[in-house]
């Protein structure tokens, strides 16, 4: 089967490597969870696979096709669409003028806005409120609500639950899992909160300090944390 991604990637700012030979295959309906502790290099791997940092070293290849140049437009193009760890919303734009310009802007087709709202029901009184009037949830039901209009072949999700409480974490977190098993969308999911990643991913990957330290079923990490717990405390130790 065509992976949706494939990539074996040096990735670093100004030429410079934080991390190396980071190697992902993905195919479609597949969930991948990057963990690993702060600086470890994730969101820099997920900035150059949307294009928004120049590859170092390596390829990107998207629904079997490599995409040479590595731009964010080309492989916006090719389907890559990256919820951002800021979220970065137009905050001065209505819940569904957020919606429209994300569906307007990317040439594809894809799912209508009712059909992605459907499966954030929270959202659903608040579509005329302005994006910066919502709760930190709402936004990133949102967030993520924008990359979906645009159908993507591939999401990358950075740090979904960065300033949200953990309950409103656990609540959003399947719906990756619907995304993936329903739209048949290939997922990249950078996450902190490693218990509820491993719940919804098919395969998870650690990097510490640049390095692809493990690399497992999510279920085999889930029910044996120990390795999980190794590689943090190397980590840590180091
Ligand atoms: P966190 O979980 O804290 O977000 P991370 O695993 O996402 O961490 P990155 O943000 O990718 O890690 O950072 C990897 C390394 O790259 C770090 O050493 C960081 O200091 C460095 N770095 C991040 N942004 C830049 C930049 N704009 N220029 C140079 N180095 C940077």
């Amino acid at each position: 089967m065509t992976s949706a991604l494939a990539c074996d990637l040096t990735v670093g700012y100004q030429g410079i490597a934080v991390a190396r030979d980071v190697s992902l295959e993905i195919e479609r309906g597949q969930v991948v969870t990057i963990l690993g502790p702060n600086g470890a290099g994730k969101t820099t791997l997920l900035l150059t696979l949307a294009g928004f940092l120049p590859v170092i070293e390596g390829t990107i290849n998207v629904g079997g096709r490599p995409i040479r140049d590595g731009s964010a437009r080309r492989l916006n193009r090719a389907g890559v669409v990256l919820v951002p760890d800021n979220r970065a919303l137009f905050t001065q734009l209505t819940v569904t003028e957020n919606l429209a310009v994300a569906k307007r802007g990317c040439g594809r087709e894809g799912p209508s806005v009712s059909e992605v709202l459907d499966l954030f029901p929270p959202l659903h009184p608040r579509v005329r409120l302005d994006a910066g009037m919502l709760s930190g949830g709402e936004q990133q039901m949102l967030a993520l609500a924008r990359a979906l209009v645009q159908g993507p072949r591939v999401l990358l999700i950075d740090e979904m639950s960065m300033g949200l409480a953990p309950v409103v974490v656990e609540a959003l977190m399947p719906t990756i899992r619907t995304i993936a098993d329903e739209a048949g969308t290939a997922v990249v999911l950078v996450e902190q909160h490693v218990r509820l990643a491993l719940e919804v991913a098919d395969y998870a990957l650690v990097m510490v300090h640049g390095d692809v330290v493990l690399h497992d079923r999510a279920v085999a990490l889930r029910n044996d944390m120990s390795a999980l717990e190794k590689a943090y405390l190397t980590a840590t130790l180091a």
